[in-house]
C-alpha cells in the first residue's frame, strides 16, 4: 500500500529538536510533517532521557535528603520503595508530557507520521510501517534524527548489560551495580541506584568524573561521592563474561594492575553516537563527518540546500536545549527569515548531588587557549543560605577577561546549581563584567548570592576567599 502526501516541510525525527522544528515552522505559516518511528513523540529527553531521569532523581534526592536531616536532629526510618509505583509514577510523567505534543501538533495541523524515514531522490522522503509506505514531497526537510547509545564491542549480549534505556526501565534494584562511565549520565544513575539499595561501583577511564568540567567544581562531589561508591578513575574495562552468578567484568587501574570482579549488572554509559546511517543521505548528497554527524552551517543548512538538520545527530554538546535552539534557528531560516545559531554559550547540568553546572569557557580550557583571565570563587562553606539548608558543599566560580573585564565562563557546585548557573549565561550573553554582576543587588540570604560574591572577588570588595 503506498499513499503520497506533499508539505513544505518534512521533519524527521519527534524528540526535543524535530518536534520545535515542526511547531515553530507551523506557526510560521508552513505546511508541515512530522515522522517518527515511535507511537509517541518526545524522542530520547521525553521517553528514555531527561525526564524519566530527573524523575527517578527527585525519588533519589529525597532519599538522600530524608538521610541528611539527621544532622538537624530529625531522623526517619529506611524507605519503602514501591518499584512499581515508582515505574508508575515516572511512565505517568511521561505519558502527560508527550499526550500534551499530540494536542500541541493537532492545533497547528500537522501530519503526524508514525513510521521509519529514509530520504530519496528528487526532494522525497519514504516512509514505513508495517508493510505500508507514505512518500512524503517536500519542499524543505529537517532531519532530527538524534542519537544511541555506544555500545562496547567485547560486551556480550546479555540483560544484565544495560544501557541508560534498560536502566531507566527500573526492572530491579541489582545488588552491586558496575557503572562505566563517570560522565553525566553514568553519575545520575548511580545516585537513583544507590538510594533504591545498590552497592555502587564507578570506572571511569580519565582522571575525573565528569571529564568536561573543571576538576576543582567536581571535586567536593567526588568526595561526597567517594564516601558512598567505589569509584576507580584512569581505569579501563578491559572485558566482560556472562557467567551463571553475574557478569566478570576485567578492568585495568591507573598504576597497570588488572582486576576481575563479578557483578549483578552493569551499566554501559560511554558515550552517544548519531543516528544518520540508513537514512538514505548518501544517495541524497547530505554530508557527514568522520564520526557520523551531519555538518550544517550557521542556519543549520546540510550539504543540500533544501535540507536541514538539527539536535544529537550534528553533534556535541547532545543536549535538549541546544536542539531545541537550532530547531527555531532551521524553521525560522526555511521560512526566509534572518537567523543563526550563534549562542555564546550552551549550559550544561549534571544533576547529581551536589549538582555541577557550567558554562562558557571554563578554566582549564582558558588554560590551555592562553586566555589571561582573572577568576573568583567563592566557597558555600561562608553562604548563611547553603550553611541554613545543609548544603554548605560546593562553590561558585566566574571567570572574567582581564583585558575586557568581560565574564567569558563560570561553574557552580552545590544545590540548584542547574538552575542558578542561568545568571552567568545571561551575564556572558549580555556582555556583563563582574562590576555589572556584583553590583546587582542579591536577595539574602540565597545561594544566588554566591555568585554575585565570586565577581566580587574579582570586582575587588571581597578580596579573600571566604
Ligand atoms: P532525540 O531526542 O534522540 O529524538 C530523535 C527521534 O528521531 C527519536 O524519537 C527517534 O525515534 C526518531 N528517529 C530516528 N531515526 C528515525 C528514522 N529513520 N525514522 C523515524 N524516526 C526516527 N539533555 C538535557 O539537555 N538535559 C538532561 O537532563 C538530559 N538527560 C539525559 C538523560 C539520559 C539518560 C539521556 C540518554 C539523554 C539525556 N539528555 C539530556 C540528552 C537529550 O535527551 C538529547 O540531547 C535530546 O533528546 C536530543 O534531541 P533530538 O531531537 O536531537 O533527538
Amino acid at each position: 500500500m503506498t499513499e503520497t502526501i506533499s508539505v513544505d516541510l518534512a521533519v524527521l525525527g519527534g524528540g526535543p529538536g524535530g518536534y520545535t522544528a515542526a511547531f515553530r515552522a507551523a506557526d510560521l505559516g508552513l505546511t508541515v510533517c512530522l515522522v517518527d518511528r515511535e507511537e509517541r513523540l518526545g524522542g530520547v529527553c521525553l521517553n528514555v532521557g531527561c525526564i524519566p531521569s530527573k524523575t527517578l532523581l527527585h525519588a533519589a534526592a529525597v532519599i538522600e535528603e530524608a538521610q541528611e536531616i539527621k544532622d538537624f536532629g530529625v531522623s526517619f526510618g529506611a524507605p519503602q520503595i514501591d518499584l512499581a509505583a515508582l515505574r508508575d509514577k515516572k511512565e505517568r510523567v511521561i505519558t502527560q508530557l508527550t499526550g500534551g505534543l499530540d494536542g500541541l501538533c493537532k492545533t497547528r495541523k500537522i501530519t503526524r507520521l508514525q513510521g521509519t524515514g529514509r530520504f530519496s531522490e528528487g526532494g522525497t522522503l519514504l516512509v514505513e510501517q508495517q508493510g505500508k509506505t507514505t512518500t512524503v514531497r517536500f519542499a524543505h526537510a529537517v532531519i532530527a534524527t538524534g542519537s544511541h547509545p555506544f555500545h562496547l564491542p567485547f560486551a556480550p549480549d546479555d540483560p544484565r548489560i544495560w544501557d541508560s534505556t534498560a536502566a531507566l526501565a527500573l526492572e530491579l534494584v541489582p545488588e552491586r551495580l558496575l557503572i562505566i562511565g563517570g560522565g553525566i549520565i553514568g553519575l545520575e544513575m548511580a545516585q537513583v541506584y544507590h538510594a533504591l539499595g545498590a552497592e555502587i561501583t564507578i570506572v571511569e577511564m580519565l582522571d575525573q568524573l565528569i571529564p568536561p568540567a573543571d576538576k576543582d567544581l567536581v571535586q567536593p562531589l567526588f568526595l561526597k561521592l567517594k564516601k558512598r561508591y567505589r569509584i576507580f578513575t584512569e581505569t579501563t574495562v578491559t572485558g566482560m563474561e556472562a557467567a551463571d552468578e553475574g557478569i566478570r567484568v576485567s578492568y585495568t587501574t591507573g598504576d597497570g594492575t588488572n582486576q576481575q570482579e563479578l557483578f549483578a549488572a552493569v551499566l554501559v554509559a560511554v558515550g552517544r553516537r548519531p543516528n544518520s546511517r540508513d537514512l538514505g543521505l548518501e544517495k541524497i548528497g547530505v554530508d557527514i563527518d568522520k564520526k557520523g554527524f551531519i555538518t550544517v552551517n550557521q542556519r543549520q543548512q546540510t550539504s543540500v540546500a533544501t535540507i536541514y538538520a538539527i539536535g544529537d545527530v550534528v553533534g556535541e554538546p547532545m543536549l535538549a536545549h541546544k536542539a531545541t535552539h537550532q530547531a527555531k534557528v532551521a524553521a525560522e531560516a526555511i521560512s526566509g527569515r534572518p537567523a543563526a545559531f550563534t549562542p555564546l554559550t550552551i549550559p550544561s547540568v549534571a544533576y547529581t548531588n551536589p549538582e555541577i553546572a557550567w558554562m562558557g569557557c571554563t578554566e582549564k580550557q582558558a588554560k590551555e587557549q592562553g586566555i589571561d583571565y582573572e577568576k573568583g570563587k567563592f566557597s558555600w562553606g561562608a553562604s548563611g543560605r547553603a550553611l541554613s539548608a545543609g548544603a554548605a558543599i560546593g562553590a561558585s566560580k566566574a571567570l572574567f577577561d582581564r583585558t575586557s573585564g568581560r565574564i567569558i565562563g563560570a561553574g557552580i557546585c552545590g544545590a540548584n546549581a542547574g538552575e542558578l548557573i542561568h545568571e552567568a549565561v545571561l551575564a556572558l550573553e549580555m556582555g556583563a563584567d563582574a562590576e555589572d554582576i556584583s553590583k546587582t543587588v542579591h536577595a539574602h540570604p540565597t545561594l544566588a548570592e554566591t555568585f554575585a560574591f565570586a565577581a566580587e572577588m574579582v570586582d575587588g570588595s571581597i578580596t579573600d576567599a571566604m
